[in-house]
Order: structure tokens, then C-alpha cells, then sequence
């Protein structure tokens, strides 16, 4: 997008929510010389992203690292003039765990080690061969991700890598999540390869694209929001909770409460970038079908605690020589994962010592999240001393609660972007994104923000979107 060339002041645009998505937009439409105001409820811009730094340890208590899966998160980061701050794992991070009968087995990285590994039987490995050839479901069927898995790779594949997966990335469980719309680039490469196996080669062999290495930032993934923050200056405006979005003669009025003030403010168009329950919640005013949004109510968004324990380097036993270990369900056990965060990125905890992030509940175990901080220490201590022979009460601990942490995108939830898009399409000036619509990632959101901005461009002034 390039800056208008009128001289009338810019259209002023609402973007609802400073999450990375909001940001994101926001940002996009500043450069292509809109005028943004960013209405963020809490004291500080970044949503979910956000870190606690202390005595030389750093717990980032959302997300902890960032995909850079495709050309446009690269060129963003750059463009943010963030490039030279990016972190890479390194590859002492590139082995990962999984747990199998109560002990860690490395995930294969090669087809050699997926021959000898202990992590599939012999039975589930030839059974893989067949993959090519199984049925491709009909393009206009919903199935979960259990069934998908079961279907094309096997029983075993689906409770020793996509359970524990499913697990590391939503907190979800494969019985309820819909692989159409959880993991579209799967279902694609079925419907487009007839096999997942043959599609993954395909698309290797062309794709040319960035390897898809992960990062994060010296002090934390919050870099991103901050940097962005700073960029808007007055536009982000902090403590203004939305409650009201409106269609009027002269555009959108949006109203709010700040420090217990109400006021309303008149704008060209509205982004939304809110989470799906904040969403929701809102009034819309002569907006058509406006009220179906409260659908979005019934997304199910299930809690996780991630709780960061430090320990010194000898009162771990296990060398923490990888990305970390995820745990099926099937193993009963008491946590999803642990990230082993000092050996991800540098700068996680003090010399000589290390830093453990354990995520706890989920779909899977959500009344566990319920525990008060001791109760769920002494939980995830144990966990630690089975998996890793973490000995002694750890040097430092944080937790951080996320009562309503990823939206499931379960089977089904076609509905509630129809509810969308619906909304959408008969409110020109009102565009709607964010993590429960355009997929859960950082990634996704960053792609979510630029293709919200473009959208805004277009309707309110067409000169200037590309
Ligand atoms: C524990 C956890 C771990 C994760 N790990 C990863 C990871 O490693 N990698 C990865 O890629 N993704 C990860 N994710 C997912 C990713 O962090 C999120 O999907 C993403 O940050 C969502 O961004 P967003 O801007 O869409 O929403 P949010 O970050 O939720 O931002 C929405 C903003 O809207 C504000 N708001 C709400 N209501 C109102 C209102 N009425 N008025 C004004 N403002 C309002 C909120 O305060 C918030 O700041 C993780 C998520 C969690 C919870």
C-alpha cells in the first residue's frame, strides 16, 4: 500500500484490540497513510504475548517462539526494523521428546531414525507405506483430527505424535477439532496430493520458501508488540475498554469506557481484532445481523497454566538437549509439554543455570489449572523429577493463568465463520479477524493484520490499496 496523495485529512480507522493482530493492522494502515487508533482495554499492548523478566530469568508466559514460515513474517520483521534483534534457535534446540511408557524417546528428524526408533512399533511403521495409497475423504466431508489420523496414518501416529502435538499447540484434543479448519494445510495436501506423504514431498521439492525456523527476541517475543506500540505513539490507546460498535450516516461510532468514563468517538471503519468471547460481547448498532455474533460465545477456549520453574544446572540431571518433550495422553500423566526455555533461546535464565516452561491443563485436564500456585507447583515439580531428575524445590517459579487460552477450532465451527462473514459482507467498513477466525498462530495473526488493513484500504480509500 502507498500513502494517499490527497490532502484532506486521513480517514481515522477503530482497530479494536491490541493483541499482535490489532497491531498488526494498525500498523499497515499508518504506512499506507490511514489514520489508526488502536482501543486497548488492559494497561499494556501485546494480548497474549508478554514476558516476566526478574533476577536474570525470563518466563514468557503465551507464546515463546515465532514461525517464520513464510516470506511475509521475515520481510515484517524486518520492515519493523527488528531483523538484527531476531533470536534463532539454536540447533541444540532442534532435538524434540515425546513420551512413550513413562520415559522420553527423541522424535525421529530422519526417515534413518524413523526406521529405528522406539517411539512406533514395526506394525505402525509398515503400516505408514500404505499411506499413498488410502482413500481420499470427499472434499466436502468434516472429520476431526482423530479420525483424519487414524484414517490416513494409524492409531499409534495419532496417539504418539499428533495427540501430543495437538496438545503443544492448541491444548486441544484431536476428538474435537476439526482438521478442515484446525490444520488446513493438511486437509489440502490430502484433498490436493490424495496423500499426505506424497503432498509433503511435492510441496518440498517447490516451495522455495523459508525453511520455517523458529525465533523470538533477546527480551522476548514482546520486542513485536512494543516495537509496533511504539511506531503508532498516541494512536494506541491504553485502559478503553470497547462496548459498542454502531453504523451511523457518517460512519462507525464506536463507544468505550476509560477510567470509568464513557465516551464515543465517529471512525470511517472498524477493525476487529478482538478475541472471540470479547467479540461477542459487544453491541452492535444497526448493523445487519449484527447479533449473530454473539454465536462466537460458544467457541471453547480452555484453560492453561504455563508455569516456569528455574533450578540450578546441577539439580537437573537430564542434559535439557532439545526443544523440549510433549506428552501423549494416552501416558496419563500430569502435564502437556515442558519447553526446555534456557536451551530454546539464551538470555531465559542466569549462568549456571536452567529454565523449565511446563504447560498444564488444556481440553485434556482443565480442572487442573484450578490448583492454587503451591498446589500446582509441587504438580509440575514431580513431573519434572519423573521426566528430567529435577531434584529439590526450584530457585525460581512464575506461573501465569490463561482461564480462556486458544480458541478450538472444533468440528462444526464452519458456523461461526459463516457468523463472520455474514456480518462482514452487509456492513461494508466493518472487517473482523483476529485468532478465532483466520487460525490461531503469530503467524497467522501477522497475516491477518496486513490482509485486514488491505481490506480497510480498499473500501475506504481505493487510491491507495495495492
Ligand atoms: C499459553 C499460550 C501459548 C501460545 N504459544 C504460541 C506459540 O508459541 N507460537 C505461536 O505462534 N502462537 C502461540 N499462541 C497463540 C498466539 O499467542 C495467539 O493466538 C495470538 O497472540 C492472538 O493474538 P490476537 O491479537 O489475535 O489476540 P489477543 O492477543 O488475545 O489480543 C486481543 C486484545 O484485545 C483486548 N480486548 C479484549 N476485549 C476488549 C475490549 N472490549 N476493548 C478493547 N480491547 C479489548 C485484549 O486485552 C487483548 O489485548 C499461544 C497462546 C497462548 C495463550
Amino acid at each position: 500500500m502507498e500513502p494517499p496523495r490527497s490532502t484532506l485529512p486521513p480517514p481515522r480507522i477503530a482497530v479494536l484490540g491490541a493483541g499482535i493482530t490489532g497491531l498488526t493492522a494498525a500498523w499497515h494502515l499508518q504506512r499506507a497513510g490511514l489514520a489508526p487508533v488502536v482501543f486497548e482495554q488492559s494497561a499494556r499492548a501485546g494480548g497474549a504475548i508478554g514476558a516476566v523478566r526478574r533476577d536474570g530469568w525470563l518466563h514468557e508466559g503465551g507464546p515463546n517462539s515465532l514461525l517464520e514460515g513464510s516470506a511475509e513474517v521475515a520481510t515484517f520483521i524486518d520492515e519493523l526494523g527488528l531483523g538484527p534483534r531476531r533470536l534463532y534457535a539454536g540447533p541444540e534446540a532442534k532435538q524434540r521428546y515425546i513420551v512413550r511408557d513413562g520415559r522420553l524417546v527423541a522424535m525421529p528428524a530422519s526417515p534413518g531414525a524413523f526406521v529405528t526408533t522406539k517411539l512406533f512399533s514395526w506394525r505402525a511403521k509398515l503400516a505408514l507405506l500404505g499411506e499413498p495409497w488410502r482413500r481420499r475423504s470427499p472434499a466436502d466431508a468434516e472429520e476431526s483430527v482423530a479420525e483424519f489420523v487414524v484414517r490416513r496414518l494409524g492409531r499409534e501416529f495419532l496417539d504418539y505424535a499428533i495427540n501430543p502435538f495437538v496438545g503443544g499447540v492448541y491444548a486441544g484434543d484431536p476428538v474435537r477439532l476439526s482438521v478442515r479448519h484446525a490444520f488446513p494445510k493438511l486437509h489440502a495436501l490430502e484433498q490436493e496430493h490424495g496423500s499426505l506423504i506424497l503432498g509433503a514431498l511435492a510441496r518440498r521439492n517447490t516451495s522455495g520458501g523459508p525453511k520455517g525456523r523458529i525465533f523470538s527476541f533477546p527480551d522476548g517475543l514482546e520486542e513485536l508488540p512494543l516495537t509496533l506500540a511504539r511506531a503508532l505513539g498516541e494512536a494506541v490507546r491504553l485502559n478503553h475498554r470497547v462496548l459498542s460498535v454502531g453504523r451511523t450516516a457518517d460512519g462507525w461510532r464506536i463507544e468505550g469506557e476509560s477510567a470509568g468514563v464513557r465516551s464515543a468517538e465517529t471512525f470511517a471503519a472498524v477493525v476487529c481484532a478482538l478475541p472471540a468471547g470479547a467479540l461477542a460481547g459487544l453491541t452492535f448498532a444497526n448493523v445487519p445481523g449484527g447479533e449473530r455474533l454473539a454465536l462466537l460465545r460458544e467457541i471453547e477456549h480452555p484453560p492453561v497454566a504455563s508455569v516456569f520453574t528455574g533450578y540450578t544446572r546441577a539439580q537437573v540431571a537430564h542434559p535439557l538437549d532439545g526443544f523440549g518433550v510433549l506428552v501423549p495422553q494416552v501416558e496419563h500423566r500430569r502435564m502437556l509439554g515442558t519447553l526446555f526455555s534456557s536451551t530454546l533461546f539464551p538470555g531465559r535464565a542466569p549462568a549456571g543455570h536452567v529454565g523449565l516452561t511446563t504447560f498444564v491443563g488444556g481440553m485434556r485436564d482443565p480442572q487442573l489449572t484450578q490448583l492454587d500456585d503451591p498446589a500446582l507447583l509441587r504438580v509440575v515439580q514431580g513431573e519434572l523429577e519423573h521426566f528430567f531428575g529435577a531434584k529439590g524445590a526450584p530457585v525460581f517459579t512464575h506461573v501465569q493463568r490463561w482461564p480462556r487460552a486458544i480458541p478450538q477450532y472444533t468440528l462444526g465451527y464452519q458456523r461461526f465463520k459463516d457468523a463472520v462473514d455474514a456480518v462482514q459482507a452487509a456492513a461494508p467498513g466493518l472487517l473482523i479477524g483476529g485468532n478465532a477466525r483466520d487460525g490461531i498462530s503469530l503467524a497467522n495473526c501477522i497475516e491477518s493484520g496486513r490482509r485486514l488493513a488491505e481490506a480497510v484500504a480498499q473500501q475506504v480509500a481505493p487510491t491507495v490499496s495495492r
